[in-house]
């Protein structure tokens, strides 16, 4: 699709998005803008003004700016192809470390540097393909591994040359949490900020709490398969049905398993994590797609702070004990 019908697309769902996505309305202020490849939208219910919104939308473009490894006037395109140690962004630097928790946390299966196999898939391209078996083996053994990427106190980074970032498993989940900070600072206290599913709740809606919808995976957008009460949260979901093409009766989708190059032979189509920081949870619901229902369930039940609903290749809506009460199933 053309960037300009996208867009146009992408505004029409928008307010299909925002009816089903969070059950608010009624905001005082709400704008919808275009940004990572998605529908992004701020809608505020205490506080703030329309010269906040236009800060929160350049915020998103600058943060488009450095995380897109794909635009070649970018900060990320500039980082992946630098021969040398470079001194990165503090946003770029940031993440960084976020990921290498995340790649600790789940022994090497949230990796960064997957970028090159992401690009014999060539998602998202007009002519996807199933890339052969010895290229994977050649580019998983010399290209990838978060041991690659080393940062220093003073934020250089030292990789070698053809070793490529790829941060879309975290980018929109730190750009929501910096996007918070900055509604925070201009004191509006109740809000939902919603990256392309990547939720951040401020505050609650009247004394209530904002409910959030869960998508319904492979319907249309918009469409929800379960409602999660929350207030000041963010709720970041990942699923296997937003980015996929299918070929042979199979289906490809964008979450690469780094042992195999294939994507993650997984028993969920979506694993949703509500927790405080947005970025975290986006890395953490990546995590949890990869490891699978029942691994993911034992990870989140024994980590202080996280929640999650996980919705299986059964359509089948499970969730963490800490959220007994607050969600609805409305399949
Ligand atoms: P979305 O971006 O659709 O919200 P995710 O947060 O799950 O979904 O991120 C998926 C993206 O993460 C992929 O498009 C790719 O850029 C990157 N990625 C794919 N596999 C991995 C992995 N094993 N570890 C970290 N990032 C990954
Ligand atoms: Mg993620």
């Amino acid at each position: 699709m053309k960037r300009s019908h996208r867009i146009f697309a992408a505004l029409i769902l928008a307010v299909l998005i925002f009816l089903t996505g969070c059950t608010g309305g009624g905001a005082r202020e709400e704008r919808t803008f275009f940004g990572f490849d998605t529908v992004c939208s701020v809608s505020f219910y205490k506080g703030g003004n329309q010269s906040v919104l236009t800060r929160c939308e350049e915020l998103l473009q600058e943060h488009e700016w450095i995380f897109d490894r794909f635009d070649e006037d970018g900060l990320i395109f500039a980082i992946n192809n630098f021969a040398e140690p470079v001194m990165i962004d503090y946003a770029v630097a940031d993440c960084i470390r976020i990921a290498k928790e995340y790649n600790e946390l789940s022994g090497g299966l949230f990796d960064i540097t997957l970028a090159p196999i992401m690009d014999m898939y060539g998602f998202g391209s007009d002519e996807p393909s199933v890339p052969d078996e010895e290229m994977l083996k050649v580019l998983l053994s010399t290209m990838t591994g978060m041991d690659k990427l080393q940062v220093d106190e003073s934020d250089m980074l030292i990789k070698p040359f053809g070793v490529q970032m790829d941060l879309g498993a975290i980018a929109k989940g730190y750009t929501a949490d910096r996007m918070r900070e900055l509604l925070e600072d201009s004191k509006v206290r109740s809000a939902i900020i919603n990256l392309g599913g990547n939720v951040v709740v401020m505050g609650d809606k009247d004394g209530e709490p904002f409910s959030v919808g869960i998508q319904y995976p492979f319907e249309a957008d918009g469409t929800s398969i379960a409602a999660v009460l929350v207030s000041d949260a963010s709720v970041v979901t990942s699923g296997i049905y937003q980015r996929y093409f299918e070929k042979d009766g199979k289906i490809y989708h964008h979450i690469i398993d780094p042992t195999t190059g294939r994507p993650a032979d997984t028993d969920l189509y979506s694993a949703t994590i509500i927790t405080d920081s947005a970025a975290k949870a986006d890395a953490m619901s990546t995590v949890c797609m990869l490891l699978g229902a029942e691994k993911a369930m034992e990870l989140i039940e024994n980590t202080a702070g996280f929640e999650a609903v996980f919705v299986t290749n059964e359509n089948e809506v499970i969730y963490t004990s800490g959220l007994e009460g607050k969600v609805t199933v409305t399949k």
